[in-house]
């Protein structure tokens, strides 16, 4: 076969013989890119587990006790011993509900026990006035991937979909000790009860919206929309008094929240919450019904077995010490230099976006001043946090208890630590991220990027790697968060993360024109696995197109930089070979777009593609002038 051109499709030029090389492992939808990288720390991770746990010498208490619920999540025999017994006894409290009423005296219960509830009450940063908690309430979540899976036209994919669910959820509902026949029932209630909950939650769309979320009521107005259970109640119940403020994140959910719950559903209710509540504990539970738990997921994943007992258990128990097991391997992995020299990088970022949004015509001068004050005030988080949040010293757990209980009591100290902070002030200093995830993020709400130690590796970074590979990696991604500060959701939020309006009226007519530009620069683009919905993923597309506008003007200020070298480094990161299920969903649930067209569609907007390459309208990778589009 012919080897694609460079100026035809960047990304299989550059990852091909990658690509052919690449096997999906049997327990993943994905590999390469950043699952390789997450596997890789996965790896040294795990043999440090081993390792501490043979010499029983943990550098701390958290690793300590890390270790200890690691080799509880490994022992499958104890696990087949306590059975489902443990879940059963949980989900007991459903029966004491005879009516509508019983659930509101019952509902802190419920939130303790992780039993669902059409209702989710939590405490989280009040988004305009970011020092200061408030309660948010939330509605359930549906069995689809996404609330659009329930529209008539998706109708031949929500019968497949449910189908693979219905048969999973039965094999593991013979598992309880109801009757063949109340299985059946409560199955079927289950999937009645979603019909209801689907016509009213959010898509995963409405929800990319974040400012959306913010609609703050009084709460007599909330408990008058919730007339059917009592809200008041409720809220005493977990707070021990009645906030003035509830922010309803789903207004459309709960206007209608009257036909969700009252005594007619109350059954359906009851064997709804039955149903998932149990799906959700098989992890916990013996090998047996973690095989059946996650058979649905893998099922809409394309993925073929479930993960090994010790990658479950270390990513059980790395996910629960997560920020303690962060810093360990940050500490270890991630050098103080390489340190040092990323963090120069992120300052020359954002200087050369102050430099830029100076000269900006979307913005006006009013408007550019504050923008430049939000860069200045950004928080800059990387590599792993200094100390352990407060959280770690309260999770202990008593080793006797099934894996179940265990993790229960850990979750119930959560919610309860959670459900405190109402009254107290936000921590700024939090980290969003611990040192061993592979990701990166802008917080709109705290105004600071977030970029863990996992990450900042090759291909993103290295010391090793040139100034250019290391501006095409890491760089982009960098300039990628930080123009989240600017972009439909982080435009909306002042340099204090607050709500607030400070662009003009003519700067966000400025700006929509490019999101609409923008929107249709993806929309619609056929894959052999889907369609683009250009809308849904605009604000990542714009950060794209941020995060490689600002590195391209640092290129062009470094000495010896080499354009091959920055977008092949680019082409490189998104590297992927995932399975179609996968991508399918993708498609549908994820914000971001999928990795071919994020290394092929942004460098056509920039002229330095089309100088280092020669790309002419003869080209595939070539856009005419007057579509390109740059935005900051
Ligand atoms: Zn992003």
């Amino acid at each position: 076969m012919e080897k694609v051109r460079i100026q035809d499709d960047l990304y299989t030029y550059v990852n091909q013989e990658t690509l052919d090389a690449l096997v999906i492992p049997d327990d993943k939808p994905t590999a390469g890119g950043f699952a390789q990288l997450a596997d890789g720390v996965e790896k040294i991770m795990m043999k440090e587990f081993e390792e501490m746990s043979a010499n029983k010498s943990y550098p701390n208490e958290y690793l300590g006790r890390a270790c200890e619920l690691y080799a509880i999540a490994m022992d499958s025999e104890r696990k087949a011993k306590d059975g489902i017994a443990p879940a059963l006894k949980n989900l007991a409290v459903l029966n004491e509900i005879k009516t509508v009423e019983d659930f509101s005296r019952l509902f802190k219960m419920l939130t303790i026990k992780n039993i669902p509830t059409p209702v989710n009450v939590g405490v989280e940063t009040d988004m305009k006035n970011t020092k200061q908690h408030l309660v948010y309430i939330q509605g359930a979540g549906v069995i689809l991937p996404d609330a659009t899976y329930y529209r008539p036209e998706m109708a031949a994919q929500k019968e497949q979909l449910l189908g693979l669910w219905t048969a999973a959820t039965k094999a593991v509902m013979a598992k309880t000790d109801l009757s063949p026949e109340d299985q059946d029932k409560y199955v079927a209630d289950t999937l009645a009860f979603d019909e209801i909950l689907a016509g009213l939650v959010k898509t995963n769309e409405e929800w990319s919206k974040y400012v959306e979320m913010y609609n703050p009521m009084a709460t007599n107005e909330v408990a008058s929309m919730l007339s059917t259970i009592d809200f008041g109640a409720i809220l005493t119940d977990l707070f021990g008094h009645v906030p003035e403020t509830i922010v309803v994140t789903e207004p459309r959910f709960f206007e209608s929240f009257a036909s969700v719950l009252n005594a007619d559903t109350l059954e359906l209710y009851k064997h709804w919450a039955y149903v998932k509540g149990l799906l959700s504990s098989c992890s916990y539970l013996s090998e047996e019904l973690r095989e059946m738990g996650g058979m649905y997921l893998r099922a809409i994943t394309g993925v073929a077995v479930m993960s090994s007992i010790e990658k479950f258990a270390y990513n059980l128990a790395s996910g629960t010490y997560s920020e303690p097991v962060g810093i360990y391997y940050g500490d270890k992995y991630f050098g103080e230099e390489a340190k040092k020299d990323i963090t120069e990088i992120v300052y020359q970022i954002i200087d050369t976006y102050k430099a830029r949004i100076k000269t900006n015509e979307i913005l006006g001068e009013a408007t550019r001043e504050k923008a430049i004050l939000k860069l200045s005030t950004m928080g800059v988080k990387m590599g792993y946090p200094d100390k352990v949040r407060a959280i770690y010293e309260k999770l202990v757990f008593n080793p006797e208890d099934s894996l179940f209980d265990i993790m229960l009591s850990l979750s119930e100290i959560r919610t309860l630590d959670m459900l405190e902070k109402l009254d107290q002030p936000t921590n700024p200093e939090n980290w969003a991220m611990p040192g061993h995830m592979v990701n990166a993020c802008y917080d709109p709400f705290v105004n600071d990027i977030t970029f863990p130690a996992a990450i900042l590796q090759p291909p993103f970074y290295s010391l090793k790697q040139t100034r250019s590979e290391n501006l095409g990696g890491i760089g982009a991604v960098i300039g990628h968060e930080i123009s989240h500060a600017f972009d439909s959701n982080g435009a909306k939020c002042d340099e204090n993360g607050n709500i607030n309006n400070w662009w003009t009226e003519d700067d966000f007519k400025r700006f929509e024109t490019k999101v609409n530009q923008m929107i249709e620069q993806f929309d619609g683009i056929e894959l052999p696995w889907g369609r683009v919905n250009g809308a849904f993923i605009v604000s990542e597309n714009m950060a794209d197109n941020g995060g490689m506008s600002v590195t391209l003007d640092i290129m062009s200020r470094t000495e010896g930089s080499s354009y091959e070298e920055y977008f092949s480094n680019w082409a490189r990161v998104w590297c992927q070979k995932a399975r179609d299920e996968y991508r399918k969903l993708l498609l549908a649930v994820d914000v971001h777009g999928p990795t071919l067209l994020r290394a092929n569609m942004p460098p056509r907007n920039f002229k330095e593609w089309y100088e280092a390459f020669d790309v002419t309208e003869n080209d595939q990778m070539y856009i005419a002038p007057e579509k390109r589009i740059i935005i900051w």
